[in-house]
């Protein structure tokens, strides 16, 4: 893969569509600068030094017709992102003028971009491997600093590095084998069986630890999932706004209005937080309401964390009782909520319907209180390990899936060792694992597998 695909050359807006100082058309491929060069004026592009940004004016070459004044890069292969000739124009921001250029350099020659396509082609002209590729979208929806410093930590491919280190080790344990069954006046068969035995040992160690990983780098990439669960009017909409630092959720003193389930992220010392904000969990004539609360079960069940708000302003009630026995499950902070008023919920009958948990006293409305749930969520996720964005870290589902997979091909061939099967079955099993551990970095992968993950970039990346 390391050599360079010829492909045709495609063109996309890469930044975002509207109002705006300039946006840039993207142009990748080995006639990028042809193309571009057909359709500006006063300037020959094909004769400008690499790596420069030049003045020139987008004309429709049929027309001879001034589309837009702009500044042109010019980079060549094979420093740049796709490690194809490169030519970026900077347009006036604006749907017209960006479209107009678009337009007029997919008349000359080009063909528009499918989404990602950049990003599939650094990787198939193997300047990124597929953990990067992966990175790169994971920085472009990153929703806080942290989240971002482990994706561009990524991008750096230290998980890849990790991960061919390992296929690498049993590449050496396979050719032993190999040896062992081709030439076996060379090595005594009980010698292979036992580095077979100790090189899954070794690996499948390693592999664990990676998986231990898995979660906190979902949880930065994705958000932790954490429900607000409380009866009606206790002040779920209220926390979920000062959390957020936003309103966003509508607070009214009516019982029973937080209708629908609102989702809404929030930023706890750099662990993203995805907020749903659910209906009280109860019993409901209302149609309406009922859906809500189907939707709050659901959200109950998704979700890593439940934030249960109490009204420390009422004494405990049927509905908060059962609400706590439903979450008793789960990961959750127990929150008694508006503090500032005169407390008569019982704090004696409380202790007796949780275990060992501390409530926390806030104000939701008068913001107090706030930062202890968030020092306590730190706690129950990362608990005493600083997030750590300098490590290869599992971020994604597909990665973890493949990750499993391959520590079962271990567990395989420690167990055919043990039933003592012929060495070439066992061999197949470690071969597998090698397989699996390749599909992570796209160095083994189905050609459906790369469509489909690059499908999921945004245009013009
Ligand atoms: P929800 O139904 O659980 O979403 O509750 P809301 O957030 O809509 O709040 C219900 C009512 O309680 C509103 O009138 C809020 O202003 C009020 N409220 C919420 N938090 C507090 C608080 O900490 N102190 C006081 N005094 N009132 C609060």
């Amino acid at each position: 893969m390391a050599e360079i695909t010829e492909f045709d050359t495609i063109a996309a807006i890469s930044t975002p569509i509207g109002e705006g100082a300039i946006s840039i058309v993207r142009l990748s491929g080995d006639q990028a600068v042809a193309i571009a060069n057909k359709v500006t004026r006063n300037i020959d592009l094909t004769k400008v030094a690499s790596h420069t940004i030049n003045y020139a004016h987008v004309i429709d070459p049929q027309t001879q017709q001034d589309i837009d004044e702009v500044m042109v890069s010019v980079m060549l292969a094979p420093k740049t992102f796709t490690r194809e000739d490169i030519v970026e124009i900077n347009t006036h921001g604006g749907i017209m003028a960006t479209n107009s250029v678009l337009q007029t350099l997919l008349s000359n020659g080009a063909r528009l971009a499918e989404p990602g396509e950049f990003t599939k082609r650094a990787f198939l002209n193997g300047r990124i491997d597929l953990t990067q590729a992966e990175s790169v979208m994971d920085i472009i929806r990153a929703k806080t600093d942290k989240a971002r410093q482990q994706a561009l930590n990524q991008l750096d491919g230290s998980l890849a590095h990790l991960i061919r280190n390992l296929r690498q080790q049993i590449l050496e344990v396979l050719a032993q084998v190999e040896v062992n069954i081709d030439y076996p006046e060379y090595d005594t068969e009980q010698m292979t069986i036992n580095l077979l035995q100790e090189k899954a040992q070794q690996i499948s160690q390693k592999i664990t630890d990676l998986i231990k990983t898995a979660s906190e780098g979902q949880i930065l990439n994705h958000g932790l999932k954490t429900a607000i669960i409380g009866k009606p009017n206790v002040g779920k909409s209220s926390l979920l706004n000062a959390l957020s630092h936003q309103q966003r959720a509508i607070v009214t003193d009516v019982a029973g209005t937080t209708r629908d389930v609102i989702e809404q992220m929030a930023n706890i010392n750099g662990i993203p937080l995805q907020l749903v904000d659910t209906a009280g969990i109860h019993a409901t004539e209302d149609k309406v309401e009922q859906l809500g609360v189907d939707r709050s079960l659901q959200a109950l069940e998704n979700a890593d964390l439940v934030l249960m708000l109490l009204d420390g302003s009422r004494h405990l009630d049927d509905q908060d009782v059962k609400l706590l026995q439903l979450t008793q499950n789960k990961k959750r902070i127990i929150i008694i909520n508006k503090m500032d008023l005169p407390q008569v919920l019982s704090r004696q009958q409380l202790t007796g319907e949780i275990n060992k948990e501390q409530p926390i006293a806030i104000s939701a409305l008068g913001q107090q209180g706030i930062d202890q749930i968030e020092q306590q969520i730190e706690q129950l996720f990362f608990a005493g390990v600083p997030t750590n964005t300098n490590t290869a870290v599992v971020t994604n589902a597909r990665q973890l899936g493949l990750l499993n997979q391959a520590q079962q091909a271990l567990t395989d061939v420690q167990t055919g060792i043990q039933q003592q099967m012929p060495i070439d079955l066992v061999q197949i099993d470690m071969t597998n694992c090698w397989n699996l551990l390749g599909e992570i970095t796209g160095e083994s992968a189905p050609d459906e597998l790369i469509t489909e993950l690059f499908s999921q970039f945004c245009l013009g990346k």
